[in-house]
């Protein structure tokens, strides 16, 4: 772990309101929990910043490339390829696999709309074709580390658990998808674990790493399913979003109705492709 900008005793903010000290109680609550949210108003790195602005890449870049591909619009290799004007969504669904994974491929396919889900290596056993009815349906699968313990992943000295344990499961899900995945989520988010030199260790290990700009909250409110959608409306206003979901029960209640807003306010739904990769990190680093 990437330790000098914290010299003392370290402190983790929770989410702006009190400081959590790293050892509390729940740092090592990634089974039953998945409190995953730290930063919550991220921006997608390099977003194009304006609608109104001009495309800036029909004039130099368009005469490099085949006529037959000026109808596709394109963008520098770090921003989401989009149209102009366009409004983009991307569906995360973290922690799985597990039962609730074909329940959400079904809901997905009734809105004929897709995700990326981030599943956990430990958890693939077992559900194996659960992963591969997600890559089937068209869904991107990445990875989301072997335990998702934060003891395991952030405690030890620098990047090797981590990278450890994301390298292992790729290889897993080479053996189920027959490729492997390179994008990857942190648990918990890369917010405030994971820093410039660790980033670095990823990047060289040939990983992406996404973490999202909206929250969407719906590992606090097991009980109140209508306060995930009140939160996504709250937190959904960028041209571009990533929407932190998991793969719980609330979530499924209220996917219908988060699908139907988002299509109302005009979003388009993306799936992650490794060949049109843009930058959506805590650090807005574009290594990743
Ligand atoms: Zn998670």
């Amino acid at each position: 772990m990437n330790k000098q900008s914290s010299p003392v005793k370290k402190v983790v903010k929770g989410d702006g309101s009190t400081p959590q000290t790293e050892d509390n109680a729940s740092k090592d609550t990634a089974d039953s929990t998945t409190a995953e949210p730290k930063t919550e108003e991220t921006q997608v790195q390099q977003e194009q910043s304006s609608a109104n602005k001009p495309l800036h890449n029909t004039g130099e870049e368009s005469k490099k490339i085949p006529a037959k591909s000026t109808q596709i619009p394109v963008v520098a290799p770090n921003q989401p390829k989009k149209e102009q004007g366009q409004k983009i969504v991307y569906l995360t669904f973290d922690d799985g696999p597990g039962k609730h994974t074909e329940k959400i491929l079904e809901i997905l396919n009734r809105y004929q709309v897709h995700a990326t889900f981030f599943m956990v290596g430990r958890q693939l056993s077992g559900y194996e074709q659960a992963v591969r009815d997600s890559h089937e349906a068209g869904n991107y699968v990445g990875l989301h580390s072997m335990s998702h313990s934060k003891k395991k992943l952030y405690d030890g000295d620098g990047s090797g658990a981590f990278i450890k344990e994301f390298t292992q499961e790729q290889k897993l899900m080479k053996q189920i998808l027959g490729y492997s995945p390179t994008l990857i989520r942190a648990p918990y988010g890369s917010k405030p674990e994971i820093g410039y030199n660790f980033r670095g260790d990823i990047a060289k290990a040939g990983f992406k790493m996404w973490d999202w700009t909206v929250d969407s909250k719906d590992w606090k409110y097991p009980n109140s399913p209508d306060r995930i959608v009140k939160e996504v409306k709250r937190q959904t206003h960028r041209d571009v979003e990533v929407i932190l979901m998991h793969e719980k029960a609330q979530t499924i209640k209220v996917l219908p109705q988060i699908i139907e807003y988002l299509q109302k306010k005009g979003y388009t739904f993306a799936v992650y492709k490794p060949d049109q990769h843009f930058s959506v990190n805590f650090g807005k680093d574009p290594r990743l």
